[in-house]
């Protein structure tokens, strides 16, 4: 957690009324730092370095509400209880990501939608706080094993995302594919000698110039439940040249899988 103390112009020159701006300005980010709400705090901090910038005598305090002020941002994009990114981070590189003429090109970028097999029962049986260790369990899986540039994210409960820029389908395929084994053959029996958890995967491509956010997430969410649906525990996503939906790995040869639509 960002520490903000009070700035204090202790060099004889600052003009009291702007050390007082800039105490407030602190004192406030500090309380809205301690309140988790980061993005208000860093705009606090924000405010302060404007008004303490080009003042004499001011370039210690400035560098340390400057690095506050990196440190506050990074904590507005991560998600307080798995410390893995949040939506609003997601939401942000998403679209930047989708505009970005190198992201358009042959290979595009690729989203995963990972969501916790019979999650409730995880809850229902070892009750919340529990089942947020292993929230945390998944995130520590899923992050581990990402391609360069690619990154997790909490898409809302117990689902996640991957976004893999830069990385076709066969990768991503592959990348997926890797993390729910990961997961499956998590020592689990750490936390308890019964407990089990899988998850499954819908992973979406695109390379078109038009994909906008929605339709890309709406594709692997899509997909998601296409895995969900084959029996859980597998990757689903859409083969490429025969447009059809199929499932990763050993799955793919055992078990057969309902055709959802194509959207967009
Ligand atoms: P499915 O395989 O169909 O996804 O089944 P599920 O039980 O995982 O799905 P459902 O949507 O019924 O339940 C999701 C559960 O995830 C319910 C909710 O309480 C739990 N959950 C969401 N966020 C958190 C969290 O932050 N911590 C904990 N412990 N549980 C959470
Ligand atoms: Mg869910
Ligand atoms: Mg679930």
């Amino acid at each position: 957690m960002v520490m903000v103390r009070a700035a204090v112009a202790d060099d004889g020159t600052a003009n009291p009324a702007t050390a007082s701006a800039v105490a407030e300005h602190t004192s406030a980010a500090e309380d809205l730092a301690a309140d988790g709400r980061w993005e208000d705090a860093y705009h606090h901090l924000r405010a302060a370095v404007r008004i303490l910038h080009g003042r004499p005598g001011a370039a210690d305090e400035l560098d340390r509400l400057r690095r506050e002020h990196a440190e506050a941002r990074e904590q507005s994009r991560r998600d307080s209880l798995t410390s893995t990114y949040n939506r609003r981070y997601l939401d942000e590189r998403l679209v930047a990501l989708l505009d970005d003429p190198a992201c358009r090109g042959t290979v595009g970028v690729c989203v995963a939608l990972v969501d916790v097999d019979h999650f409730k029962q995880v809850n229902d049986t070892y009750g919340h706080r529990f089942g947020d260790r292993v929230l945390q369990r998944i995130v520590g899986e899923l992050g581990s094993g990402l391609p360069d540039g690619a990154f997790c994210a909490r898409y809302g409960g117990e689902e996640f995302a991957l976004v893999m820029p830069g990385c076709d389908l066969t990768a991503a395929v592959r990348t997926c594919e890797a993390a729910r084994t990961r997961i499956d053959h998590h020592p689990w029996p750490e936390l308890d000698e019964h407990l089990r958890v899988t998850v499954s995967i819908g992973v979406a491509h695109s390379t078109a110039p038009r994909t906008d956010v929605e339709r890309l997430v709406g594709e692997a969410d899509s997909l998601l439940y296409a895995a969900k649906n084959s029996g859980r525990n597998a990757v689903a996503f859409r083969d490429e040249r025969a447009g059809h939906v199929r499932l990763a790995g050993p799955a793919g040869r055992r078990r057969a899988i309902a055709q959802p639509m194509k959207t967009g």
